[in-house]
Parts: C-alpha cells; structure tokens; sequence
C-alpha cells in the first residue's frame, strides 16, 4: 500500500481556501479527489496509501525502521523523488523502552518510529510503502524491486536498510524475554538493570567482553556457556580475578513472567534463578538480495560499506544493522543521514 505525501499538503491548502464551505460543496467542486481530501482525518490519512501511482524514483529505500527514515530524511529534504518499502518488522519492536537515544531516552520503540515517519512523511517527494521486497535485479538505468504483492519499482540508487535477523537460541522461553529481561547490549539496557543478579550467554571471547563491560553496572554476574566453555587463558583469569564464576551446563529452558525472567533451567534439571541476562546471539541479513546484487559481506555478516556508506556495487547503499558493527538507533540514524547525504551527492554529480 501507498503512503504518499501529495494529499497531506493539499489537505491542508484545502481546508484553508474552503473554510467556509460545507463539506457537499467541497465534495462537489472538487470531486472524487476532493472526496478523499474531506474524509476524516485517519480515513484520508489511509486512502492516501492508494493515491500513489508512480512506479519510478530516484531512490528506493528497502527498509523504513531508524536507517531508512534518517537516509529518507536527508532524501526528501533535498527533493529526491524516494520510495520507502518496509516490512514493519524493526529489531527492537519487543523491548518496551528504548534507552541511549538522545531526546528519547525512554520512549516506547514505536513512539519515537512513529514521529519519525510523520516527520520524514511531511516531504512531499517522499512515499511510503507497506510491504516486503522479495526479489530485484539490476537495469540499464538502475535498479528494479519487486515485492510479495507483485507490484515492482525501479529507482537510480537503491539502500539496503534492511537490519538484521536475530537468531534465536532452541532455549525455550529465550524469545519471549528478548528486548524485556535477556538483552544484548549494556548501553541499551544496562543501566535499568544495573546491580542485579545477571547472567551472561555467551561463550569465547564474546563471554569474557561482555562480562569485562557488565562488571562496571553489577558485581552479580555468572557466565552461561551452555556447553563447553571456549574463554581463553588469559581471559579466564581476568574473569576469575572479578569473581565471575563460568557454568558450562547447557542451558534448556528459561522460565519467565510475561518476558520477566525468573530462573534458568539446565538439561540435568538443575536450575539457577537470575534476574536478568545478556546475551550474544547470530544473525543473518534479512534478505539475500545485497548478495545477489553482488554486495559483499564483511567476516561478520554485515553488508560491507565505506564510510560513505556505499556497498561494493555502484548505485547500491546500506545503513543500519546490517551493515554496522555497533547496533544502536543513533548508529542506525548516524547511518541514514550520511546514506541520504552521499546519494543526494551522487545524483548531484551525475547530472549536473
Ligand atoms: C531487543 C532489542 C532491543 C534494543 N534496544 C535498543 C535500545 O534501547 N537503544 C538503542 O539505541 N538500540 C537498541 N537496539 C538496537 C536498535 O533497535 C537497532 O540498532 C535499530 O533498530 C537498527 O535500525 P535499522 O533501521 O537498521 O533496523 P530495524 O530497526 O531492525 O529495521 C529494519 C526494517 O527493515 C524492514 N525490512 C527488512 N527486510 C525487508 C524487506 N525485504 N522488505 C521490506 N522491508 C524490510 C523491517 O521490517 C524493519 O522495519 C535494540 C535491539 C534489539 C534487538
């Protein structure tokens, strides 16, 4: 579906001039737009999704979370005809409070993604399309996406900012509590569970630097392997020296309160209460499409970008989770911004 910007401005240019009119005069006089331009707000704001007919842009941004908002930003403000398509699925969309974002420390992850896209939406090159890219390839003059609605698009440039897919442990419970009391980074959640009873998931050399960074917001910590440990020597020492203990035991279940974790259970049946966890687990890029464009991938799995945040393909970008080692909103943002500002740059050069 469409989220285009055209009927917004006119909504209000309308209402302006028309002021005095009754709503079957307006209706009349401007007719089926007009329609659509006198219904109630959340209607109109809904039919404007389908108002949007264009199939070609200067940019199509796959992705419209932290990233693709910032990148469209940049974008709209400088005229550049974009199309955002976004699956609604953003990372954090479990966590109840997002934290280390300046102005919104705090908010709801939907709250501060919401005004973000009202913001990004008042552009009026910018449109918005709710739906998931399933395929593309590369044109004479660009690039086409198609979507799982079959509807396709091609732009000039194209951004990956796709974020990443988290790949859940076969921990029962894990999923559940992912974002609310098992987390994955301490600048994000750390604070607000500092000084509690707080496990550690990880093992090698990801095991010993979580727990060195931990150590500094709680002195209740224990590493969970969940198999064979992995931590080095001198790793270990360090660890024993802070009093961290290590349980090499594989974990089997989590037992939670709505997300609320409450003890972990072994596959010997033993079991160890905490009250919260970090956790360092895989990812996978959420679509094959960079690697079938023929972007490279660092040794981590991120899309692998300069500090301009171009891929290895001329004409391709991405920004974000998938392509930063740091995961934060502000990253994500900091991305989107130079993403918009270097593709402006490039289509600048092209032409003028
Ligand atoms: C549980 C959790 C809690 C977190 N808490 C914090 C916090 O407190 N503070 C903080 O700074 N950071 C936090 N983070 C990190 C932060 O959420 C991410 O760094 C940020 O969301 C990255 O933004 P992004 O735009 O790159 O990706 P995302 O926000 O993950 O958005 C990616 C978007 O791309 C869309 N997409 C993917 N594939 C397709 C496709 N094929 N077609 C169309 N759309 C597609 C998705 O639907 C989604 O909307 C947290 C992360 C997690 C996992």
């Amino acid at each position: 579906m469409f989220y285009g910007n055209h009927k917004y401005l006119d909504i209000g240019s309308s209402r302006k001039h028309t002021s005095g009119m009754k709503r079957r005069e307006l209706i009349e006089l401007l007719g089926i737009s007009g329609w659509v331009l006198t219904l109630p707000e959340p209607l109109s704001y809904f039919a404007k999704y389908n108002n949007m007919h264009s199939k070609s842009f200067e940019v199509i941004i796959i992705g419209g979370s932290y990233a693709g908002l910032s990148a469209a930003l940049t974008l709209g403000r400088s005229l550049r005809k974009t199309l955002i398509i976004d699956g609604g699925q953003p990372c954090n969309r479990q966590t109840p409070h997002s934290h280390n974002f300046l102005t919104q420390d705090g908010s709801t992850p939907k709250e501060f993604a919401t005004l973000a896209k009202k913001q990004v939406m008042d552009y009026d090159s910018i449109t918005f399309y709710d739906g998931l890219v399933t395929g593309g390839k590369k044109t004479e003059k660009g690039f086409e996406v198609s979507t799982s609605n079959g509807d396709v698009f091609t732009a000039a440039k194209l951004v990956f900012a796709t974020g990443i897919k988290d790949l859940m442990p076969d921990i029962d419970g894990f999923a559940e509590c992912w974002g609310i009391s098992v987390v994955h980074c301490p600048y994000c959640h750390g604070y607000e569970i500092r000084n509690k009873k707080t496990a550690i998931i990880a093992n090698g050399d990801k095991a010993h630097h979580l727990a060195s960074l931990v150590n500094n917001l709680t002195k209740e910590i224990t590493i969970l392997t969940s198999g064979p440990g992995e931590i080095e020597d001198h790793h270990l020492e360090k660890l024993k020296k802070h009093n961290i203990p290590i349980i090499e035991k594989e974990i089997s279940a989590i037992t939670h309160q709505n997300g609320q974790l409450d003890q972990i259970i072994f596959k010997d049946g033993s079991t160890e209460a905490f009250d919260c966890a970090y956790a360092s687990i895989p990812f996978k890029q959420t679509l094959t499409l960079p690697e079938e464009l023929g972007c490279q991938l660092t040794e981590h799995g991120h899309i692998e970008v300069n500090f301009m945040q171009r891929t290895t393909v001329e004409g391709i970008y991405a920004c974000g989770d998938n392509s930063a080692m740091m995961r934060s909103v502000a990253t994500a943002v900091y991305g989107g911004n130079i993403t918009g500002a270097m593709i402006n740059n490039d289509l600048t050069q092209e032409s003028f």
